[in-house]
């Protein structure tokens, strides 16, 4: 099987800002030129003192070649302060100690005074030089770690793997100027290599797959700079926590003529980046655990309440309908003809609820599937609410139902099997949550563009913060908790409405009780009512 596959390198992060961190190489001019100050401030110096000579004892003039030397230590390290220090010293015999103008020197006791002024000046210069330094390591210091946090905070605030490996990538190249890819493995154990776009066998492509491998499965730093492998190209670097490794992050070696302080700070900062590679894939990882978890348990909670109200929601109208039958072929002939009707509608209504609840579970699985086809035929309304009512009127019983009707109401295209469930949905509704001495009305409206359908109820009402919930599935109102239904009815009439175009919403009537309200846009977008208006 293969072992390698590249990822493409996105775009995404061009717009980041990366701040670059301070490069301590120095071009041979940046080396030299302090050298060149020393001599030309030396020179300076001897001129003034060859001017204002008189003015000044030679133990004077001695203490001054000490500037120099202090304000170059400070400034450009110890290499141009001591060689101020020599060439002072010199100037400083030739010109100013006697005999003057030669090298030689009519007393002894000068020679010590020179070895002092030496000493003192390469001591002096080390230790500023030495100052210099860790006010520079220092400053180097903060800089690595204010970008590192400006990186850990850009990461912190994505979960998108791709992206977190992109930006830690391009902050290795842009802030501190180090070429690397990051190699992970995947769940077949093929590693992918961000962000190259050439294979792993090109030509171009140093990376070495059995050291990556090596390095994966042993945890440990392998390549450039290390004891093992050194003179390779790559450094490979485990992308671990303590307790697992998640892939190998490998850097471009770079200049082999580093020298230690450069290579430590070097590791120390790779180390740092890939700490912080592995806490973030860590957190990536976890995160999408969390996620894929949170809906296995969703999932779970779903079936389960969808098997506890299924099974309910079956086992009674089907226990009601093995009673009545039960009865009717034992004891038939005890029952008058008025009993035995009675226990028929009893069997009819039972097999009605249920064919509801199946027509809901289909319907909610064609919803989600997204398998619901509309089959639009130019419908006049009233029709389907006669056939919904037909279809509840058991529930009905001797309840009063009023239904308005305009004078003209137009023929819209509507699916009107579909559009009776929701009729058949929400009528029921309003039968069940209201007392069955209540009325319930029935009122269409003809609108500009739309049809519009309340219904309402003086039931037991609805809260105000749950007008919006009832049309989530499996969504069950407070107060009705206590009567049988599976939550779904009222989700798949706003799937079928939203597939019209439609909608559907509810609010508490103002004294008492519900009003649903439906819209039906009156033509579609294709004008499909006008052609079936024709045909009629
Ligand atoms: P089923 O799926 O069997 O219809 P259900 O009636 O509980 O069960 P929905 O029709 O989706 O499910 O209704 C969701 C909730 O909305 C109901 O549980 C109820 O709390 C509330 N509700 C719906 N219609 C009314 C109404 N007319 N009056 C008061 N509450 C209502
Ligand atoms: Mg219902």
């Amino acid at each position: 099987m293969e072992k390698w596959r590249v990822i493409q390198w996105t775009k995404e992060f061009e717009t980041t800002r990366y701040r670059k961190v301070t490069s301590t190489k120095r071009t041979a001019w940046q080396q030299f030129a302090p050298y060149g100050y020393a001599f030309i401030f030396v020179i300076l110096l001897t001129i003034m003192l060859w001017i204002i000579g008189p003015a000044f004892t030679l133990v004077n003039s001695a203490l001054l070649y000490l500037l120099p030397v202090l304000l170059l230590a400070v400034r450009f390290g110890f290499g141009p302060a001591a060689f101020a220090a020599g060439i002072g010293v010199i100037s400083f015999d030739f010109f100013f100690v006697p005999p003057i103008f030669q090298y030689t020197v009519s007393d002894a006791r000068y020679l010590v005074s020179f070895a002092i002024f030496l000493i003192v000046a390469f001591l002096t210069a080390s230790l500023a030089a030495k100052l210099r330094q860790r006010v520079t390591e220092a400053n180097e210091k903060e800089e690595i770690a204010s970008a590192l946090y400006d990186l850990s905070t850009q990461v912190a605030a994505t979960s998108d793997l791709n992206r977190v490996l992109d930006s830690i990538i391009r902050h290795a190249k842009i802030t501190f100027g180090y070429e690397a890819v990051i190699c992970l493995p995947d769940q077949q154990n093929l590693f992918h290599v961000y962000p190259r776009n050439e294979t792993i066998d090109s030509p171009v492509n140093p990376i070495d797959p059995n050291l990556v491998t090596w390095v994966f499965e042993h945890g440990q730093t392998l390549g450039l700079g290390t004891k093992e492998k050194k003179d390779h190209d790559y450094l490979y670097m485990p992308i671990r926590t303590d307790s697992n490794v998640y892939g190998v992050f490998c850097f471009v070696g770079g200049n082999a003529t580093q020298d230690a302080e450069a290579t430590k700070r070097k590791m120390s900062i790779i180390s740092a980046l890939s700490g912080l590679a592995a806490v973030t894939i860590a957190r990536v990882q976890l995160e999408e655990e969390a996620k894929t978890a949170h809906l296995l348990a969703e999932s779970e909670k779903l079936r389960t309440a969808l098997l506890d109200s299924i099974s309910h929601e079956l086992r009674t109208p089907l226990s009601t309908i093995i009673g009545a039958v039960g009865s009717l072929i034992d004891h038939n002939a005890l029952f008058s003809p008025k009993e035995q009707s009675e226990l028929l509608s009893t069997i009819r209504e039972g097999a009605m609820r249920m064919n509801r609840l199946v027509s809901n579970l289909l319907g909610m699985v064609r919803l989600e599937s997204g398998m619901l086809r509309l089959h639009r035929h130019a419908t006049d309304l009233s029709d389907v609410i006669g056939v919904a009512l037909r279809q509840v009127e058991d529930s009905i019983g001797q309840r009063q139902i009023d239904v308005f009707l305009p004078t003209y109401l137009p023929l819209i295209a509507i699916d009107d099997v579909l559009i009776e469930q929701v009729l058949v949905n929400v009528i029921s509704n309003a039968l069940k949550y209201s007392d069955d001495a209540s009325p319930i009305m029935i009122q269409v409206i003809v609108l500009e563009s739309e049809l519009m359908l309340h219904v309402r109820d003086y039931g037991i009402g609805i809260a105000i913060d749950e007008c919006e919930r009832i049309f989530e599935k499996f969504y069950r109102g407070k107060k009705t908790s206590r009567i049988p239904g599976t939550g779904l009815g009222l989700a798949i009439c706003k799937g079928i409405l939203q597939a019209h175009g439609g909608s559907i919403s509810a609010r508490p009537a103002p004294d008492q009780g519900t009003i649903f309200s439906i819209t039906l846009p009156i033509t579609d977008d294709r004008g499909e009512v006008e052609v079936a208006r024709r045909g009629i």
